[in-house]
């Protein structure tokens, strides 16, 4: 595995690879790598010759307040982990080399944002597809491989790659979860141990949610209604939304036909997760 460290030095590669023939499969991340961006790398492996991954923190996509400062990072064990997993090359570029030149373009979306995270992070979104507009041009994927646990930034990059004639394929990817159910996410550590064994009751109110829908039950306030009880039950964090949502779109939905998706998030006293599970009905 190589790693480098610049934009210019990684499009000049990706270049080259592309003149020789090679497929790329891409697998971005902000680092902190744990076994949901493993499994990532594993899908990439199955369809393409040369396996990039990046580990950026992007600042654009933090609001005021939240944890650009504070959010883990270990690079030399992601090093570690990324060359196990059978990565190609890692691209580690500094937020100085990402955002050299003062910005003469601000991106913003407009579809997909209104609901779940969108509400309460503004702004998260239009720092999302910035950053991959970049990235997808440094590194001209054929594929790109996103984990469904974050269903709300697949939705989102899927209009972005459709409005901007991205040529590459989106693979979506399940979420990977610990045994107790809990989705694997680098903000975990932030749990204590009391919360980290409450916080499986996110992914445990989905199954219910779940188990309503596949007996029949059609009114959504009702079982959203469920989830929010069986949470409140199982745990002390703050419920941020229970929302049933329509999938990609993410609208309201009156009847439940076709893929939904039900999404949560709780905020634990240190750290906000979210979790989801996505039906065809
Ligand atoms: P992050 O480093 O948190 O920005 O995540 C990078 C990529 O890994 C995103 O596409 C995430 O959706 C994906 N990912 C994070 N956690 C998981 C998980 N538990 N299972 C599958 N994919 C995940």
């Amino acid at each position: 595995m190589i790693t480098i460290t610049t934009k210019q030095e990684m499009q000049q590669l990706a270049k080259q690879h592309k003149t020789d023939g090679n497929s790329i499969g891409f697998v971005p991340t902000m680092g902190y790598l744990h076994v949901g961006h493993l499994k990532l790398v594993k899908e990439a492996k199955k369809n393409n010759d040369i396996i990039i991954m990046s580990i950026f923190v992007n600042p654009l996509q933090f609001g005021p307040g939240e944890d650009y400062e504070a959010y883990p990072r270990d690079p030399e064990r992601d090093k570690q982990l990324a060359e196990e997993a059978g990565v190609d090359i890692l691209f580690m570029p500094s937020p100085g080399n990402m955002y050299q030149n003062e910005k003469s373009i601000r991106m913003t979306v407009l579809r997909r944002t209104d609901t779940l995270c969108g509400v309460n992070r503004p702004g998260h979104f239009d720092g999302v597809v910035t950053v991959l507009s970049k990235l997808f041009n440094i590194i001209m994927p054929d594929r790109a491989y996103f984990g469904l646990k974050d269903a709300q930034q697949f939705a989102v990059v899927s209009g972005l790659v459709e409005d901007l004639d991205f040529p590459l394929e989106l693979i979506p990817v399940e979420t990977v979860r610990e045994a107790s159910g809990l989705a694997v996410s680098s903000r975990n550590v932030y749990l204590n141990e009391k919360e980290r064994i409450q916080a499986s009751a996110l992914y445990k109110s989905l199954q219910k949610a779940k188990e309503l829908i596949n007996s029949g039950i059609q009114d959504i306030e009702a079982i959203i209604c469920e989830v929010k009880d069986y949470m409140k039950a199982n745990m002390e964090g703050d419920i941020d939304y229970v929302e049933l949502l329509s999938f990609p779109e993410l609208e309201q939905i009156t009847v439940l036909k076709g893929k939904v998706i039900i999404a949560v998030a709780v905020k634990f006293s240190k750290a906000r997760l979210i979790d989801n599970i996505i039906i065809d009905i």
